[in-house]
């Protein structure tokens, strides 16, 4: 029997398995997925592989062929099953079979366990006081003090032993070796989720969420896997519904991966769902030490947890009896990973469900188009929960349209209504939160006279101005203090404009100086607990007045809050992103649903320039099915996905000139395939300059290649990848595939 071994090296050339003969006496052992190690190259150099195939005929010369040395110990048990997974993603979004294996077992290093060690004495009382008797003869003054406190306490912790007794390692050796005591050793799990919760009885469901609950329960006692698409408005009573059908799985013994979109909301998931399953739960994600994400998955693996909650990573949680994915806010951007594979979490958790047989729950306020489409479709079983769970009604819109506020004569961020309802809220004590949808947005600073911004001399972007007097650029972290004089004309008329979340704070604070301000963005939440500091001040109504980016707005709940101000609707709207229309009524939807969410009514105001735009039109409606018409018209019209693909082709280099000659090489290379193949409905477009047009000085060419037909992109992005080094003038030229992006270049 032959092996078929991926030697687990990150490298393109290695992109391919290897084969080994499997000696007689590992034959049994081995299995698909095994760690093994194997003698590799010239130099025989010992190197770890996964057997990813089985063959009985040699594929060169049998006697060139090297044995496989040995199980690797060290590593996990891989199940077969990662390793499929791994193969599926390889075959769906390209990349290496070593990017996609590391990526599905990410955790595959044994890291020393944590051992607790336990000093036992072996012999009866009559046995030992003759023993010390002996030992007080021979003045051996350490075994006796041992036996004596071993006596009255016949275990105890090593570390006594060797710290407050002062016993010497070579003293405890001669004992264990006498068979006087013994040393027992005990792995000890380093638990991630570690706290305690107070248990809960579930709530009594109201008869939407029964009926969601019902349809997936019944299907799974029938033994019908299927992908449910779970639309219910914010605060409808989703993850009541998880909580739910996920105590059902449970009960039959099996187990279960909650995915969330940010590592921010694990926390307060991961407390809700510790309130219903106690210590049957656990999260990993990338802040965990590499020894707690290992003991994680031992858990998962040996069945000690049912429930892991976590980012698209604990997608790849190693249960043995997996029977249920639930995917929360499954719209979000961030479950399409920006590394390559550049896999959607989402498309991988319908093939793990397929592989074993799992019910798939995808949960939004507002389904990302595709899925949408799919349960129009009936590819999906469409959920609705249409009413908000607690009594609470819906928060009420309002559009404030910022041209009309400026040609009346106000020039400042907040409309007129904003502000008197602000100072509504604080005379009532009741809580604000004001949302910008971009990070220190137009913290930009400009010149008065030439009208040009400052910008990073390595990234075509303008720096942005912080508080501490230093201009930053976000791509890259380049910074200089503050210039007093225009770089390009030297004029002194030179300041920062737009809103950014501080000039936000600073001008709320000139209106409202009685008010408690927080402000939650990327630079007030660099350290590890600032999230849960931040959330649980506002929480425990520490602060009047919550300022924050995008990340204020997912799926927190905070009762006393009955005004959210969305200050520039617009912002997301302006970028050059065919997603664009579609974040931003997300956005609005997800940031008015932080509103009102208790008994108090909620009141949300979004200011825009643009008050006819439908994405902020339907956000007012609240209208999702409206949108989704008029955006899937556009997407249609213009040939965007869903219902069409995209790859895109981006090139980046240090040199202008080349990286642009190196990127006409691949559109020639792209419009000679496609000739070849007679392809008619494919469409190239650019090459041209990325949005971003420089990053980290290396220059950014960009090519859209569109079609309805993904299976030719998909070949067309692995010839690109083959043919890419084909191009004899490369030197430090880049290029990066992607097949339908969810983000812009
Ligand atoms: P979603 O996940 O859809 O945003 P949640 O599950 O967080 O909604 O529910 C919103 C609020 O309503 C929570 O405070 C939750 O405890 C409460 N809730 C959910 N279902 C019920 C119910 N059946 N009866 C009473 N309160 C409920
Ligand atoms: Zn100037
Ligand atoms: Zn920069």
């Amino acid at each position: 029997m032959y092996a078929d071994i991926i030697v687990d090296i990150s490298h393109e050339n290695l992109d391919r398995s290897f084969q080994y003969h499997i000696p007689s006496e590992l034959e049994e052992e081995i299995k698909m997925g095994s760690a093994v190690v194997i003698p590799f190259g010239k130099g025989e150099r010992e190197l770890e592989g996964f057997v990813v195939g089985f063959s009985e005929k040699p594929k060169i010369e049998p006697s060139k062929i090297k044995d496989v040395l040995r199980l690797n110990a060290k590593a996990l048990p891989v199940s077969s099953r990662m390793i499929a997974l791994a193969a599926k993603m390889h075959e769906m979004f390209g990349g290496t079979m070593n990017d996609a294996l590391s990526t599905v077992l990410n955790v595959k290093k044994t890291v020393k366990p944590v051992e607790k060690k336990t000093v036992v004495l072996n012999k009866n009382e009559e046995e030992t006081k003759i023993l010390i008797e002996t030992y007080e003869k021979k003045h051996a003054l350490g075994k006796v003090r041992l036996l004596e406190e071993l006596l009255t306490q016949p275990q105890m912790d090593k570390s006594i032993v060797t710290g407050k007794l002062n016993i010497a390692a070579s003293t405890l050796e001669a004992l264990v070796k006498d068979d006087v005591i013994r040393v027992d050793v005990e792995e000890v799990l380093r638990k991630a989720n570690n706290k305690s919760y107070k248990k809960i009885t579930g709530l009594v469901l109201n008869p939407e969420q029964q009926s969601a609950v019902d349809t997936i329960v019944k299907d799974m006692d029938n033994g019908d896997k299927k992908t449910y698409l779970l639309h219910g408005i914010t605060g409808s009573g989703k993850t009541e519904v998880y909580i739910n059908v996920i105590e059902h799985a449970v009960s039959m013994g099996k187990q279960v991966i909650v995915l969330i979109p940010e590592i921010s909301l694990t926390y307060q998931t991961v407390k809700r769902f510790s309130m219903h399953f106690g210590d049957r739960v656990s999260f990993m994600h990338s802040k965990l030490s590499a020894g707690e994400k290992y003991d994680q998955y031992r858990m998962a693996e040996d069945g000690k947890i049912d429930i892991m909650i976590g980012p698209r990573s604990a997608l790849f949680t190693p249960f043995k009896n997996l029977g249920l994915i639930v995917i929360d806010e499954e719209h979000e951007g961030s479950y399409k990973s920006d590394n390559p594979p550049k896999y959607h979490a989402r498309e991988m958790a319908e093939v793990l469900a397929d592989m074993t047989g799992s019910s798939l729950i995808l949960g939004s306020a507002t389904p990302s188009l595709e899925s949408y489409l799919k349960a129009k479709n009936g590819e999906y079983v469409l959920l609705k929960l249409t009413k908000r769970a607690k009594d609470a009604k819906e928060a009420e819109i309002k559009i404030i349209d910022l041209k009309a506020e400026l040609a009346s004569g106000n020039k400042t961020m907040f409309g007129r209504e904003l502000v008197s309802a602000i100072n509504d809220r604080l005379r009532k004590n009741e809580q604000v939160m004001l949302f910008l949808n971009r990070r220190g947005y137009s913290g930009s600073v400009s010149c008065r006279s030439c009208g040009k911004p400052v910008m990073c001399p390595h990234c075509s972007v303008s720096l942005t101005l912080h508080n501490d007097k230093m201009l930053r650029c976000h791509y890259c972290g380049y910074e200089i203090p503050f210039v007093k004089k225009c770089p390009e004309c030297g004029s002194s008329f030179i300041g920062a404009f737009g809103t950014g979340t501080q000039k936000v704070e600073e001008n709320i604070k000139k209106i409202f100086p009685y008010a408690r301000v927080l402000r939650m963005d990327a630079d007030t939440t660099k350290s590890k607990d600032s999230y849960e500091n931040i959330l649980s001040a506002f929480a425990n109504e520490e602060a009047d007045i919550l300022i924050g980016t995008q990340m204020i707005v997912k799926g927190h709940d905070f009762p006393k809050v009955t005004l959210v101000g969305i200050l520039a609707a617009d912002l997301s709207l302006n970028v050059s992103d065919y997603r664009a229309s579609e974040k931003t009524f997300e956005l609005l939807l997800q940031a008015a649903g932080r509103a009102g969410r208790d008994k108090l009514p909620g009141e949300v105001y979004i200011q825009t320039y643009r008050p006819d735009h439908y994405s902020i039109v339907c956000a007012k409606e609240a209208d999702y099915e409206g949108f989704f018409e008029k955006e899937m018209a556009y997407r249609r019209l213009a040939g965007y996905p869903p219902l069409s693909h995209i790859l895109a082709v981006l090139c980046t280099g240090p040199n202008e000139k080349r990286n642009e000659d190196f990127c006409a090489y691949l559109a020639g290379k792209i419009k000679e395939k496609l000739g070849e193949t007679g392809c008619e409905d494919v469409f190239m477009i650019g090459p041209a300059k990325a949005g971003l047009a420089k990053v980290t000085d290396l220059y950014r060419q960009l090519i859209y290649v569109k079609s309805e037909n993904y299976d030719i992109l998909y070949k067309l992005m692995k010839f690109l990848d083959e043919v890419k080094d084909s191009y004899k003038d490369k030197k430090d030229e880049l290029l990066y595939l992607d097949l339908d992006p969810m983000n812009s270049y």
